[in-house]
C-alpha cells in the first residue's frame, strides 16, 4: 500500500500525480476517457481544458489567483510550469496554446517511471489503500451514484446554483441596514444576520427591464437544464411575471428600512454572510446565467450596491460536487474513510487554477500521511490554505456552493491599522501569503 491511486487525470489529478512521483512515490492515474467520455472533453489527454484557455490573472501581488499561480511555482507545479512553455500573448492573463499543453502533460505524465495510467472507469469507493478522487464537475454517473450512497443525497450536488458575491466593505451602509426578516433569531447576530437593500417601486421596475435585456449564457449542449424545479436563475423568474421576484426572493416583508422606518419599500433584496469571517456577502437567491458584464451592471442598480466590488459573480452549471464542509476533514480525508481524499472541482472549488491548486495540495497531504510525516495545518493566510479551510470549514455547509479564491477569503489585515488603499491591502496579503507559503512548503 505505498501505491497512490488517483482517480481522474484532470487539472487536479495530473497536478496530483506529478507531486506524488516527484516525492519518489508510484502512482496509478485512472482516467476513464476515452474509454467513456463527457459532454464536455473531447480528447484522450490529460489536463484537458474544457473550454477557456486562460488560467486567468498572473498579477501575483494584487490578484489571489495570481497568488495561487505564485504558491504552485514554489512547490514545482506541474501544471504552471507546463503552462509557461505553452504560453499565449494574453495581456496579464496566463493563457495557453491548450492542445499542445495537454499533449505535454500527459506526455510527461507517461514518461515518468513512477507513473502508471490506467485508462479504465472506477466505480467504486475502495475501502484499502491510499486514494485521491479528482473526478471533476463531470463525475461519471456511475461513481456519482457510489459517492451518494456513502455521503447521502443531500450531500452531493448535480448543478451549482451560485448567486454573486459580494464584499462586506463595498456595500453602502448608508442606505442597507441589517435585519433578518421579522427579527427572526435567538441572539442579536442573528436578529441582525442579513444586509438589506430597500428598492423604490421605479428602481424594482427599472430593474426588472435590465433582467429582461441582460446578455445570458446558454447550457453546452449535452449539459440538461435538470436544475429547473430547485433553483430557478433571477432573470427566469423574472420572465414568469414582473411581480415574481417582489413575492418571491426580494419581497419586502417582515423587514423596517432603518434609515427611513416610515417608508414601506416596494421590493427589498437581502444578502447574507458567506464566510465566518464576515467579509463576503452573498445576494439571495439571485443565482443566474446573466454574463458577467451583464451582471456587475445590473447588480449596480441596487440601492446599497451602487459601489460594489464582488468577490465572484452568479452562475448556473452542470456541476458535480460534494458537501465538503460536512464531509471533510482540514486534510481534505473524507471523514467517513480517511483512505480517501477528494481533490479538485468535485470538493467544491471552481476553475482550472483552483482545482489543480487543490489537487496539489491534496498530493502533498497524502505524501506527507504515505511517508509517516505530521504536517503543520496549512496557513489560512495562503491561497491555498484560505480555499482549503473555507471549503473544509469556514463554508456555511447548509448553503454550500463552489467557490473561486478571493481576497475575502482571507484573515483581514491590519483591521486596527485604519483603511488602507486597496493596492497596498492587496500586496500586504500577498506578501503575507508568500512568506507563509514558503515556510509551510519548507515543512512539506
Ligand atoms: P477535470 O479536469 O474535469 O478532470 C476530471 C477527470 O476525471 C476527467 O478527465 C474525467 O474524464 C475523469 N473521470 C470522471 N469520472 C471518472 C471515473 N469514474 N473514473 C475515472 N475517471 C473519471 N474552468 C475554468 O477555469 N475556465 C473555464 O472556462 C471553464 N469552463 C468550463 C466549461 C464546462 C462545460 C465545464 C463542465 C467546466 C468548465 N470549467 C472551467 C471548470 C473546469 O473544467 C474545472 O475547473 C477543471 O477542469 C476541474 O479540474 P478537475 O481536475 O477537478 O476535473
Amino acid at each position: 500500500d505505498k501505491i497512490l491511486h488517483i482517480v481522474g487525470g484532470g487539472m487536479a489529478g495530473s497536478e496530483a500525480a506529478w507531486q506524488a512521483a516527484s516525492a519518489g512515490i508510484p502512482v496509478v492515474i485512472h482516467e476513464m476517457r476515452p474509454v467513456v467520455g463527457t459532454f464536455a472533453h473531447r480528447t484522450g489527454n490529460l489536463a484537458e481544458m474544457v473550454c477557456s484557455n486562460s488560467f486567468r490573472s498572473d498579477d501575483d501581488e494584487q490578484n489571489a489567483v495570481g497568488l495561487l499561480h505564485w504558491e504552485m511555482r514554489q512547490a514545482g507545479g506541474l501544471i504552471m510550469e507546463t503552462a509557461a512553455r505553452h504560453r499565449l500573448p494574453a495581456g496579464g492573463a496566463l493563457a495557453v496554446d491548450r492542445d499542445p499543453f495537454s499533449q505535454d502533460i500527459t506526455d510527461r505524465l507517461r514518461a515518468h517511471p513512477l507513473v502508471q495510467i490506467s485508462g479504465e472507469e472506477i466505480t467504486e469507493l475502495p475501502d484499502q489503500g491510499h486514494w485521491i478522487f479528482a473526478t471533476g464537475p463531470l463525475t461519471s454517473g456511475n461513481l456519482a451514484e457510489a459517492i451518494r450512497a456513502e455521503t447521502g443525497a443531500d450531500s452531493l450536488a448535480f448543478f451549482d446554483a451560485i448567486a454573486p458575491i459580494v464584499y462586506a466593505d463595498s456595500i453602502d451602509m448608508s442606505v442597507a441596514w441589517k435585519q433578518s426578516r421579522y427579527d427572526k433569531g435567538e441572539t442579536e447576530e442573528e436578529r441582525r444576520a442579513y444586509i438589506n437593500c430597500p428598492m423604490t417601486r421605479e428602481d424594482y421596475e427599472a430593474f426588472i427591464d435590465a433582467l429582461m435585456v441582460a446578455d445570458k449564457t446558454v447550457f453546452h449542449e449535452g449539459e440538461t437544464a435538470g436544475y429547473f424545479d430547485g433553483c430557478l436563475p433571477i432573470e427566469v423568474m423574472a420572465e414568469r411575471g414582473r411581480e415574481t421576484l417582489r413575492h418571491g426572493p426580494m419581497k419586502p416583508v417582515g423587514l423596517t428600512n432603518a434609515h427611513n422606518p416610515t417608508e414601506k419599500p416596494y421590493a427589498v433584496v437581502q444578502l447574507r454572510q458567506d464566510n465566518a469571517l464576515g467579509t463576503l456577502y452573498n445576494i439571495v437567491g439571485f443565482q443566474t446565467k446573466m454574463k458577467y458584464g451583464a451582471q456587475t451592471n445590473v447588480f449596480k442598480m441596487i440601492p446599497g450596491l451602487q459601489d460594489a466590488s464582488f468577490a465572484r459573480l452568479g452562475g448556473i452549471h452542470r456541476n458535480t460536487f460534494i458537501n465538503s464542509p460536512t464531509l471533510l476533514d482540514n486534510k481534505m480525508r473524507l471523514k467517513s474513510r480517511p483512505n480517501i481524499r477528494f481533490a479538485g472541482q468535485i470538493t467544491g472549488v471552481e476553475g482550472y487554477v483552483e482545482s489543480s491548486a487543490m489537487g496539489l495540495l491534496a498530493s502533498r497531504l497524502a505524501i506527507a500521511e504515505m511517508q509517516g510525516r505530521s504536517l503543520p495545518e496549512v496557513p489560512n493566510t495562503t491561497a491555498m490554505g484560505a480555499l482549503m479551510h473555507h471549503i473544509t470549514g469556514g463554508a456555511d455547509a447548509k448553503t454550500f456552493q463552489p467557490m473561486n479564491v478571493n481576497f475575502g477569503l482571507f484573515p483581514p489585515i491590519d483591521a486596527k491599522g485604519g483603511r488602507r488603499g486597496r493596492a497596498a491591502r492587496y500586496k500586504a496579503y500577498t506578501d503575507r501569503a508568500k512568506a507563509d507559503w514558503l515556510a509551510w512548503l519548507a515543512t512539506a
